[in-house]
């Protein structure tokens, strides 16, 4: 059943201070009577009220404007409701108040034992907040919040928040102490600390204070964290459950692989969507689009290839995969007669050679580019129809627009299945790795002006050769193009450093962070990365051995 519930609005602030042995985290445990996350320990926060809005508390904030607030959110108005309500929430919770005086001076621990009575009084509805903060004179430390992670729960529990967290620095002696009924306990905990006693049993956390405790781990003081915190770029993670390959439901995050694959397939947010990639197991990706994945995994297939079938009642497959019989075969299968036509991206032998037979069982039309005259082409794709920049293919309903995308390899092309927008990448982005660029054909220089015609597109997904779906293309396409330009850098660097280097020399320079394993394949991008060079008048080679072409030499 798919939970409609409507997450609401919420705050959290993790407090941190600095133990003999790290950064600790003030977390509460949850009375095991609790209507939500009975017995886990939780960082202090709560839902929105509407008094974290009223204009009297509003006013009585200092450091932060609703204008600044709101845009660090990213919404458009009410932003400061939030540093409100965590720092109400972690006061009624915890007693630990984030305050100053109208003089500026910070509520020092005196002061906070002075106002804990006040707590149970707000808690229960007794005393307005303003009211509290006029009486005694407070003004709230908006700038002691930096915003930092925003969680939306996933469906399935009693309710769903959905939650920014702020990360502070714990006022300097004010301790602390949780309120005895709602929260039964409260201890500083080294998140590191707070991770292993979860894995043993010891406490219960759920999977966003778990995630958010792991973010922190690799902070040696609080004051790092905060730094880190007020400078983060804050992503939504829409949490979500999925049948994971051994079939049991598993929850994710934005930076998993399959995040953006099950928001995609699941958008109702059943939680049944699998995230298996099994050859030979077709799953359906949306209403259009199905995909097979090939029994061809390897190093440079990753998962097998992803043959895609796309439309209702008549079908274009777009990379039949491999010649491999039983691949065929449940291509077929899933296609039921429906298969007219066979798009390929590019003709490497593990996108195209499965059109031959496709087409003999179905008389399907082929569609696509030759095969270049280099090795390792599939030089028996002859495409009925081939696709330049630009062109549209339409069937039932759907459009199909062709880009070409040569680097990868020179005939490559990408379709955008414009109805829903989904991008068929083929090889020039794939899920879980970089692709090879291997010269003659393949092409550094074209390799990223490709992509960077992809920012030129509206994108709402892509699919791609090999692996999951991808989201946010925009993003993916500028991480590749930062990652294809710091590996040249590291190639300029290294031909500074070293003499007269051969390719083989380079490679261990310039891929020490890849598998040396992995360096023969290393070696033909590194190639490309050379030539690319040369092609710029930066890097020149004689008898096999490169340098760089000296700045004055080129003025
Ligand atoms: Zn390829």
């Amino acid at each position: 059943m798919a939970d409609k519930l409507l997450p609401r609005p919420a705050a959290t602030l993790l407090l941190l201070r600095d133990g003999s042995l790290g950064p600790e985290a003030l977390l509460l445990q949850r009375a095991h009577s609790a209507a939500f996350l009975a017995g886990a320990h939780v960082f202090p926060g709560g839902a929105l009220d509407k008094a974290d809005r009223e204009v009297r508390v509003l006013r009585r904030v200092a450091g932060i404007t609703d204008a600044e607030a709101s845009a660090r959110l990213g919404i458009e108005a009410g932003g400061i409701a939030y540093w409100v309500a965590g720092i109400r929430e972690c006061f009624e919770e915890s007693g630990i108040l984030l305050a100053e005086g109208e003089d500026g001076r910070p509520v020092d621990a005196a002061r906070a034992a002075a106002l804990a009575p006040c707590r149970g009084q707000l808690h229960a509805g007794k005393l307005a907040f303003h009211e509290f903060l006029e009486k005694e004179r407070l003004l709230l430390s908006g700038r002691a919040l930096a915003y930092f992670g925003h969680w939306v729960t996933a469906p399935g529990r009693a309710r769903r928040f959905d939650t920014r967290f702020f990360l502070a620095l714990a006022p300097e002696a004010q301790v602390g102490t949780h309120d005895g009924t709602e929260l039964v306990a409260s201890d500083w905990l080294r998140p590191l600390d707070a991770i292993e006693r979860e894995a043993r049993g010891e406490i219960q956390l759920v999977f966003a204070t778990k995630n958010t405790l792991a973010d922190l781990v690799r902070f040696a003081r609080a004051k790092d964290a905060l730094e880190h915190a007020r400078e983060a770029e804050v992503e939504t993670n829409r949490a979500c459950w999925a049948l994971g390959p051994d079939g049991a439901a598993a929850l994710f995050r934005r930076r998993d692989p399959q995040y953006f694959e099950i928001h995609w397939c699941d958008p109702e947010e059943t939680g049944q969507t699998s995230v298996a990639l099994e050859p030979g197991v077709a799953k359906r990706l949306d209403p259009f689009v199905t995909r097979v994945i090939a029994p061809n995994p390897g190093m440079m297939t990753g998962p097998g290839t992803n043959t895609y079938l796309v439309g209702e009642t008549e079908l274009a497959v777009i990379d039949p995969g491999p010649a491999i019989d039983a691949h065929i075969a449940a291509v077929l299968a899933v296609g039921a007669g429906r298969i007219r036509w066979v798009l390929c991206t590019h003709t490497h032998l593990d996108h195209s050679p499965a059109a031959a037979a496709i087409k003999s069982a179905t008389g399907a039309v082929l569609i696509g580019r030759p095969a270049p005259e280099h090795p390792g082409q599939d030089r028996g794709f002859t495409p009925d129809r081939v696709m330049g920049h630009g062109d549209r293919f339409m069937f039932a309903g759907l459009s199909l627009r062709a880009l070409h995308t040569p680097g990868h390899a020179s005939n490559h092309l990408c379709y955008l299945l414009e109805n829903t927008r989904m991008l068929f990448t083929g090889d020039h982005v794939m899920q879980g790795s970089t692709v090879v660029i291997n010269p003659p054909d393949g092409d550094m220089r074209a390799y990223l002006e490709s992509l960077e015609q992809l920012l030129g597109e509206d994108i709402l997904i892509l699919a791609p050769g090999h692996g999951f779906l991808i989201g946010e293309p925009h993003r993916e396409a500028r991480r590749l193009l930062r990652h294809r330009l710091a590996r040249e850098q590291k190639v300029v660097w290294a031909l500074e450093r070293l003499r007269a280097p051969t390719p083989e020399e380079l490679v261990t320079e310039v891929y020490d962070d890849v598998a040396p394993r992995l360096h023969g394949v290393a070696l033909r991008s590194l190639s490309a990365h050379l030539e690319k060079l040369a092609a710029e008048g930066r890097a020149r080679a004689a008898e096999g051995r490169w340098s760089l072409v000296q700045s004055s030499m080129v003025e």
